[in-house]
């Protein structure tokens, strides 16, 4: 394997993050292969005993097994780090198994967690569920008031976890507001990005420790592979997170974190592209529908902050009508866009959320969170925009509205 300058850190570092996304933490082997490859090996052979040896005491650079290295996960990695503007990065098998890692590394017994209500159904569900089996305490708030963080601080916080734009309700949390206070009170904060992706938003930037993903979603972003992502400071990843993914095994596989790599070579294209959509279609629906949570519109309550937050807003967005029935019906008359339950696809996708994503959460959880009923989530995929609307508006009619 050669080192490229998209492996030296003082020259990727000063790259734009267009260059980043295609180029950073390329490696390439004595082939030349331009395009980045799939290392599917679970071990390494060494040339002696003592080389063995010394590896295994990190004084050979070299890798030992897949759970601890890979070159093409680590490629997936350098590159991450760098577009999140982190020291290090480190990928999982999935979104949940980020969020895991990510926040079991460094929770123990008696800690107590603050995070938002509004959250992915599985995030809820550790903090709820899994979490209090441990002795981890968790304080769920309304992650849109400043004030709620500040008074659910107690002296055993340790953790606030929060989505800021949040699944599926796109609340948006003040992310300088709550990293500063966290950082006052010595406290990690750890923001799921996944809505947004570092091509909309850098969570470090405005103050966050540890950031999430589900690279499931937009990373990827043509609905292929599963993939999670931490990245923080050097200190973190290695202290905290490193111990705990080596020893538990969420590993991504070789294939793909090349998935992804591909994936991020378009990333910026997509979601700029996505979000003119996003916005064209939401704009459409404004005043057609009930009720719309699409943090590109005036009516968004947070939509100052999330301009101030983010670059664009994003691929997806949920909306109101008046029933579950209603909702169910739309769906039904839907025939360009394609009921599921996936996001960040390049395909225009809705589901209802209250009967599939957040299913397994409590009625009163999903009534507190604001997931109600009629409420019907969108991704806005890359198709003309026009064809979406044309579908939208003959569903709408065929559910009476
Ligand atoms: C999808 C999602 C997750 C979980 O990711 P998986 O890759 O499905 O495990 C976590 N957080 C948010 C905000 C998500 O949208």
């Amino acid at each position: 394997m050669k080192r490229t300058t998209g492996t030296d850190r003082s020259i990727t570092r000063t790259w734009r993050p267009a260059t980043q996304a295609v180029r950073a933490g390329t490696w390439r082997s004595e082939q030349g292969e331009t395009s980045e490859a799939i290392f599917m090996t679970s071990g390494y052979a060494y040339d002696d005993a003592e080389t063995a040896a010394a590896r295994f005491r990190g004084e050979d650079p070299g890798m030992t097994y897949s759970r601890l290295q890979n070159p093409t996960v680590a490629m997936l990695e350098e590159r991450i780090a760098l577009m999140d503007g982190a020291e290090a990065c480190r990928v999982q098998s999935s979104g949940m198994a980020a969020m895991t890692a990510a926040l079991l590394c460094q929770l123990s017994q008696g800690d107590h967690v603050v995070a938002a209500k509004a959250a992915f159904g599985s995030c809820r569900w550790l903090v709820d569920q899994l979490f209090p089996r441990f002795g981890i305490e968790g304080t769920t708030i309304d992650a849109w008031d400043n004030a709620q963080w500040e008074a659910a601080i107690r002296p055993n916080t340790k953790v606030f976890f929060f989505e800021t734009p949040a699944n599926p309700t796109m609340d948006i949390v003040d992310m300088k507001f709550v990293c500063d206070l966290a950082r006052r009170h010595g406290i990690v904060t750890v923001v799921d990005n996944a809505f947004a992706t570092p091509a909309l938003q850098r969570p470090i930037e405005w103050g966050a420790d540890v950031v999430a993903y589900s690279a499931t979603k937009l990373m990827d972003g043509q609905g292929r592979v599963l993939a999670g992502a931490v990245s923080g400071s050097a200190e973190f990843i290695n202290d905290k997170l490193l111990p705990f993914q080596r020893n538990t095994g969420p590993n991504l596989s070789p294939f793909n974190a090349w998935v992804v790599l591909k994936g991020l070579e378009t990333l910026g294209l997509r979601v700029k592209r996505q979000s003119e959509n996003s916005l064209l279609v939401g704009k459409f629906l404004d005043g057609r529908v009930p009720r719309i949570n699409h943090p590109g519109l005036a009516s968004h309550p947070q939509h100052n902050l999330a301009v101030q937050q983010m670059d664009a807003c994003g691929s997806i967005f949920s909306f109101e009508v008046e029933d579950r029935a209603q909702a169910f019906a739309l769906l039904n008359a839907l025939s360009l866009i394609d009921i599921s339950n996936n996001i960040g696809d390049s395909r225009s996708l809705m589901c209802h959320n209250a009967s599939t994503t957040h299913y397994s959460v409590s009625a009163e959880a999903r009534e507190e969170m604001g997931v109600r009923e009629g409420m019907l989530r969108l991704n806005v995929g890359l198709e003309d925009p026009r064809d979406l609307i044309e579908d939208l508006d003959q569903a709408l009619k065929a559910a009476g509205l």
